[in-house]
């Protein structure tokens, strides 16, 4: 039985009865859409993920797009992020007729580079084609960005700043989750991620009520919400007012029943991850660069990533004692065809080093030692054959 990248199975088996119950529960009740798991869901990430206010919506991409929307971010502007990430991450600005502008990483966390985002604006208000917006970090594989320092740069440009948590929710810098610096914190819950749902699903955290207001109105077509209709009366619904151009972004209900049992496991899974972690950094930090976390930050462990220079050659041994791995990412985003129009001022020579030796192994809390122990030797194995 060849050992599983991620498994949701033996997820599935502890959360029992009681996750099939709740799935079931939404199927007789009929609230397919905007039941009542939705509200409580969303007063348990704000719980748990420490913001005020949390909507839900259809996915992680979507999560990104809202709040550009909300901030009338479009044409002409300029949103900066890491080009190493998944595709989403810079998708969202195109999808508003915006602009990425791609940013070099850090070499040992794979994270924005507070100084080379600093540079890249600078660059970008230079050359006076582009307005500067806002920044998206990315938690890139579950652990923090650098916030405190890119806070800082945005802060100093007048950018909001967007955490892309789709890989880090739940992780933390000096004890505070992304928000405690961002203007708002996006998720995923696409069933890999560490916090996933049985489809696709996403929420925007955020401080500021006007703002949720306006993301609330946008996930349905931009319908008239509370803050919209204080002092106006209407011979209608107000439902059927139409105040802005929106979308449908809401989550299932099912989904946010999912969601609800599996946050009562959460913390205990973050934890189980981040001994899995601390295994292999045990069983492979001399023979592999193993991951560095920042200091005073906890991952959430949504990939575990190695380096090396024989990636091909360690990844067709692993498979042959059927051990999966995976490459997160081997084409950075501004190498795509689509995105190689956007700027990347000054070049991501970082960014397109990693992309060539990373390589990810198997991670999730259930990963027993003796799998673990069969990823570590077989790694041992070939790195002791191969020098
Ligand atoms: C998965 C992911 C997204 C997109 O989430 P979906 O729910 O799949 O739309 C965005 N950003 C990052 C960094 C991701 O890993």
């Amino acid at each position: 039985m060849p050992i599983p990248f991620i498994d949701l199975q033996a997820q599935r088996a502890r959360l029992g009865q009681p996750l099939e119950d709740a799935i079931l529960k939404v199927v007789r009740s009929g609230a397919y859409i905007m039941g009542p798991e939705i509200a409580e869901f969303e007063r348990q990430m704000s719980d748990y993920g420490q913001a005020p206010f949390v909507l839900s919506c259809g996915s992680g991409t979507e999560a990104l797009v809202l709040p550009l929307m909300a901030w009338e971010i479009g044409p002409g502007d300029a949103v900066f992020c890491p080009s190493f990430t998944f595709a989403a991450t810079a998708e969202a600005m195109p999808l508003v007729g915006a602009s990425p502008v791609f940013v070099d990483i850090l070499p040992d966390t794979y994270n924005l580079d507070p100084a080379k985002l600093d540079a890249a604006i600078v660059a970008v208000k230079a050359e006076g084609k582009l307005t500067p917006r806002a920044v998206i970090a990315v938690d890139l594989f579950g652990q923090p960005a650098d916030y405190p320092a890119i806070a800082a740069v945005a802060a100093k440009h007048g950018l909001k700043l967007i955490a892309d948590s789709a890989q880090g929710f739940g992780c933390t810098l000096n004890g505070q989750h992304p928000i405690h610096w961002a203007d708002v914190t996006t998720t995923s819950f696409f069933p890999a991620k560490p916090l996933g749902c049985y489809g696709d699903g996403g929420a925007v955290l955020c401080k500021d009520e006007r703002l949720h207001d306006l993301l609330v109105s946008l996930r349905v077509h931009g319908q008239a919400v509370k803050s919209d209709l204080v002092g106006r009366t209407f011979d209608h619904d107000p439902k059927y007012l139409n105040l802005r151009i929106g979308m449908n972004s809401r989550m299932d209900t099912i989904q946010a029943a999912v969601l609800l049992q599996k946050l009562t496991i959460f913390d205990d899974e973050i934890a189980a991850r981040n001994v899995v972690a601390d295994r292999y950094a045990q069983g492979l930090s001399d023979v592999v660069a193993v991951p560095k976390v920042i200091d005073g930050g906890v991952s959430v462990w949504a990939q575990y990533t190695i380096e090396t220079q024989d990636r091909d050659g360690l990844a067709a041994h692993l498979k042959s004692q059927d051990i999966p791995s995976a490459v997160y990412y081997p084409i950075p985003i501004h190498k795509q065809d689509v995105y190689s129009v956007y700027p990347a001022p000054g070049g991501l020579p970082v960014t397109e080093a990693k992309s060539k030796v990373v390589m990810s192994l198997p991670m999730h809390p259930y990963l027993t030692p003796d799998h673990q122990d069969q990823v570590i030797a077989a790694i041992r194995a070939y790195v002791k054959r191969n020098g």
